[in-house]
C-alpha cells in the first residue's frame, strides 16, 4: 500500500480542524451578504408604472401591456421571477431609482409556476386629442413634481396634476373633431399632438 502524499495529509488534517465553508441550512436560516441580489420587488409607493424597467431587462422577466379596453385603461406590469437572472438592470435603471429592488429573497423553489407571477395595474394618461397612450398617470404628477416649477411650462403635466388635487383648470368639452385646434391648449396632449398646436397654428 503506498503511504499518502505529506502535502494531501496535511491538507485534509487542516480541514478537520477548520470551521465548516458550508452552511448547515435547512436546519438553520442561511444569512446572505447585505449586497445579495435575490427576487426582485417592487415598491409600488415609489413606482410609477412608467416601464424602463421592462426595457432593460434581458430575460422578459419584466413584461409591460396597455389595456386600452379596460374601464379606465390600464398599464399591467408583470414580474415572473421563474424566468428572472437576478443581474439587477432593472434596479440599476429604474427612473425614480426606488421603484424596484432585489431583495435579500432567495429560497425561492417551488411546485406552483403560477406563484412566481405577479402583476401590477397602472392607470393610463391618454391624449385628450387623439387617443395615444401618453404614460401612466402617476408618471406625469412623477414628472410634475420633479421638474419643479419648470413643470408650469408644459400645460399637460400642470392640468394632471391639477386633478390629482382635484382642481379642473378648466371643463373640458368632448370634441368629435380629432384636429387640434388652438382651445385644445388646456388639454392633456400627447407629444404629436402637442407639436401641431405649437408648430403648425
Ligand atoms: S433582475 Fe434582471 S432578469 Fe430579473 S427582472 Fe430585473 S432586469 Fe429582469
Ligand atoms: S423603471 Fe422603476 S418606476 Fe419605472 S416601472 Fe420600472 S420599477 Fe416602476
Amino acid at each position: 500500500m503506498r503511504l499518502p502524499k505529506l502535502r494531501e495529509l496535511k491538507e485534509a488534517v487542516t480541514a478537520v480542524f477548520s470551521p465548516r465553508f458550508t452552511t448547515r441550512f435547512p436546519a438553520e436560516p442561511c444569512v446572505v451578504p447585505e449586497r445579495y441580489r435575490g427576487k426582485p420587488e417592487f415598491d409600488l409607493d415609489t413606482c410609477i408604472g412608467c416601464g424602463a424597467c421592462v426595457n432593460v431587462c434581458p430575460t422578459e422577466a419584466l413584461t409591460q401591456v396597455d389595456d386600452l379596453d379596460a374601464s379606465p385603461p390600464v398599464r399591467r406590469l408583470t414580474l415572473r421571477y421563474d424566468t428572472c437572472i437576478f443581474c439587477g438592470n432593472c434596479r440599476d435603471n429604474c427612473i425614480t431609482e426606488e421603484g424596484i429592488g432585489l431583495s435579500n429573497e432567495w429560497d425561492l423553489a417551488t411546485m406552483d409556476r403560477g406563484s412566481t407571477i405577479e402583476t401590477h395595474e397602472y392607470e393610463l394618461q391618454l391624449c385628450e386629442k387623439c387617443g395615444a397612450v401618453i404614460g401612466t398617470k402617476k408618471h406625469l404628477i412623477w414628472l410634475y413634481e420633479k421638474l419643479g416649477p419648470l413643470a408650469y411650462t408644459n400645460p399637460s403635466l400642470l392640468i394632471a396634476k391639477s386633478r390629482e388635487l382635484s382642481i379642473e383648470l378648466e371643463a373640458i368639452q368632448p370634441q368629435a373633431d380629432k384636429t387640434v385646434q388652438t382651445s385644445d391648449f388646456m388639454r392633456i396632449l400627447c407629444p404629436k399632438c402637442k407639436y401641431e398646436l405649437n408648430i403648425r397654428l
